[in-house]
């Protein structure tokens, strides 16, 4: 059994992604050719943004528009506890000073009414406070109408980490509209992958997004090689743009099996565990299935008898944020929820072409556990 099988995925379409790969070996545009600027164009369209960066990664997603937005040394962006180390990461890589901020016990998501805790803590430390990165959690939009709120009265600017979150909605808004800057990630086990690396950027802000394509190639001025700002080497590949374009075909009837297949684990697995909450009018887009043990205790029987009967688990996150070794020379706030969380999360197999037979297995092997 696969956690995330792919194989499936690509025999459906095998025959489409010779012809696609093939169109690019025909034409040779490697870099910047024509399948990436058709891909911008139907992303755009999809997330009803005006504007659509493809680049190398989710974690250049995130970090090209922190550099448009001159964020660096003296300056503090808030973001959740609980996510993938990328998303603290790219704040140090400019210079700038993460503050970690807790999370819903229910969504795992940034809990916005701790922003303003977050602002005093920056003040406190001569910190100027410029953004926020709020995560989409396993695929759950977080709580954007508080945190425009929030945001607003403080004057950040809101980035959305829609990694895993591409295909999720709240209401019939969908996942990358929800930031004055929203990412996505096209690594290959996230909800939207391509066969290596890639990401997207989306906004509605010109200004914003010209710098971002210029940025994305090394600074690059109307002038080609008149670079007039520090920028990086951060496009899309045009082999993993043509995958792409073909992947997306597929998406949003997989989206809707995605969805199918989590309310068959909600319905098998036993209350003893606590299972995804997906709050009235969301709609996730299921990257992950994840499941809270009891206790962690609880988790270290689950994840050794699930391992015994070949069942992939993973844990998404073991530890929080504020919590890893690279970031423990910050001062930090405690965020005791997101660390009681990251001592009883896992993750179980979640892709839309899990059989019934395989889910109620996983289930009930589960429910095996005392
Ligand atoms: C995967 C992920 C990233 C990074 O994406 P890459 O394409 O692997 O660089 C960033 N943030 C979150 C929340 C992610 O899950």
């Amino acid at each position: 059994m696969q956690f995330i099988d792919l194989k499936k995925q690509q025999i459906l379409i095998r025959d489409k992604l010779n012809t696609r790969v093939q169109d690019v070996l025909d034409h040779g545009k490697y870099i910047m050719g024509p399948e990436v600027f058709e891909l911008e164009e139907q992303l755009s369209s999809y997330v009803k943004r005006k504007h659509c960066i493809s680049c190398s990664s989710g974690t250049d997603a995130l970090l090209i528009p922190l550099m448009a937005l001159n964020i660096g040394p003296g300056d503090a962006v808030l973001t959740t506890t609980f996510s993938y180390i990328a998303t603290s990461e790219v704040i140090r890589l400019v210079g700038a000073t993460p503050i970690f901020i807790d999370i819903y016990e229910k969504t795992y998501n940034i809990n916005p009414e701790l922003i303003k805790t977050g602002i005093k803590f920056a003040k406190k430390n001569n910190l100027n406070p410029r953004a926020l990165i709020a995560v989409d959690l396993f695929g759950l939009p977080a709580r954007y109408r508080i945190i425009n709120e929030e945001c607003k009265k403080y004057g950040l600017t809101i980035i959305e980490d829609s990694a895993q979150g591409f295909g999720g909605q709240i209401g019939n808004e969908p996942a990358c509209s929800f930031g004055d800057i929203s990412t996505t990630s096209f690594f290959p086990a996230k909800p939207l992958g391509c066969y290596g690396d890639g990401g997207a950027i989306f906004t509605n802000d010109d200004d914003l997004s010209e710098k971002m394509k210029s940025i994305r190639i090394h600074g690059s001025g109307k002038d080609k090689y008149n670079n007039i700002r520090t920028g990086i080497n951060g496009r899309l590949d045009t082999f993993q743009a043509a995958i792409l374009l073909e992947k997306l075909n597929l998406f949003p009837g997989e989206l809707i099996k995605r969805n199918q297949k989590a309310e068959i684990y909600s319905k098998y697995i036993s209350d003893s565990y606590t299972k995804p909450f997906i709050p009235r009018n969301y709609t996730s887009s299921w990257a992950q299935y994840s499941v809270l043990a009891p206790s962690s205790e609880h988790r270290v029987k689950v994840l050794d008898h699930l391992k015994n009967k070949n069942i992939p688990v993973m844990i998404y996150y073991p530890i929080s944020l504020h919590e890893q070794t690279v970031n423990l020379d910050l001062k930090r706030v405690k965020c005791p929820i997101s660390s009681d969380i990251a001592k009883r999360i896992f993750s179980i197999p979640m892709h839309p072409y899990l059989d019934i037979e395989q889910q109620k297995h996983i289930s009930s092997s589960l429910n095996e556990v005392e």
